[in-house]
């Protein structure tokens, strides 16, 4: 069954038109972006939206019915990137130039190498060319993996593990105190 109509444009708006895998932008891309079944449809799969992200055409044709890849660095057989309940930010990051993705975790490793995410096994690192445009145009890395990449950047560089946990405390405090507040203003 093809995903409906209201489906498709929930699924990219949702995706902010990046792909959901590599992070690029269906604007910067010639096709516009497939809608991919996490859980195959040849696995059962179904086209609820909690099923669906936004893919590029490279990254959908590398998953094609995968949901496993190796960890290269371990060997071990895991679990491929899921954009609906994992986080890209907490898996993957740029390279300083802007030009590859770097797993981080064993997930974000083995999606990298699925998926092939930096091109090196196939089309002569075409991939990496186009970024370098993008990087030129000042329209990659997207604005979000920019910022908060750089947050944390800094703070995995600059801060102990002790102060980290404090921090952690903090927020939470400081999440408690808003959710009172908005409380309160919902009964205002
Ligand atoms: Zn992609």
């Amino acid at each position: 069954m093809t995903v409906n109509h209201a489906t498709r444009k929930l699924v990219r708006e949702r995706a902010k038109f990046l792909c959901e895998y590599c992070h690029s932008s269906e604007e910067a891309s010639a096709a516009q972006f497939a809608i991919d079944h996490i859980l195959p449809q040849s696995l059962g799969g179904s086209d609820n939206p909690d099923n669906l992200a936004l893919a590029c055409q490279r990254c959908n044709g590398y998953r094609y019915n995968f949901t496993t890849g190796i960890d290269p660095q371990t060997q071990e057989v895991v679990p491929l990137f899921h954009p609906r309940t994992q986080k890209w930010l907490d898996h993957f990051i740029w390279s300083a130039d802007g030009l590859r993705i770097i797993g981080i975790t064993p997930t974000g490793r083995a999606t990298c190498h699925r998926l092939d995410l930096n091109d090196e096994r196939h089309n002569e690192g075409s991939i990496v060319k186009a970024r370098r445009l993008w990087v030129r145009g000042g329209w990659h890395p997207p604005e979000e993996d920019r910022t908060i990449g750089l947050i944390f950047d800094y703070l995995s560089r600059h801060t102990s593990r002790h102060l980290l946990r404090s921090l952690a405390t903090k927020l939470k405090t400081f999440s408690r105190i808003i959710v009172r507040r908005r409380h309160y203003y919902s009964l205002a």
